[in-house]
């Protein structure tokens, strides 16, 4: 599992960079996903290419296309999404 860095420090632009930089993994991975499926690739489990959620840990992939996720449980930042 990936660090990130210390988001205070970040000027708001970093932070919307790299929430928007967070969004670009999670799309290519929700591709990612995609593709297994359509080839009828069985056996790797949703995680695999998965954006579970580092802070609450129970959010297994990011929800929405906006900087925070849409799961009423999460609520947490694409970057938090992106390990
Ligand atoms: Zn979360
Ligand atoms: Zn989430």
């Amino acid at each position: 599992m990936s660090v990130l860095p210390d988001t205070k420090d970040l000027t708001d632009e970093q932070s919307a960079t790299l929430e928007k930089a967070a969004l670009l993994i999670i799309n290519a991975r929700r591709e990612a996903g995609e593709m297994l499926r359509r080839a009828e690739i069985q056996r790797f489990d949703d995680d695999f290419f998965g954006s579970r959620c580092r802070k609450c840990g129970n959010c297994r992939e990011f929800v929405g296309n906006d900087d925070v996720c849409r799961r009423s449980a999460c609520r947490h930042n694409a970057s938090q999404h992106a390990t």
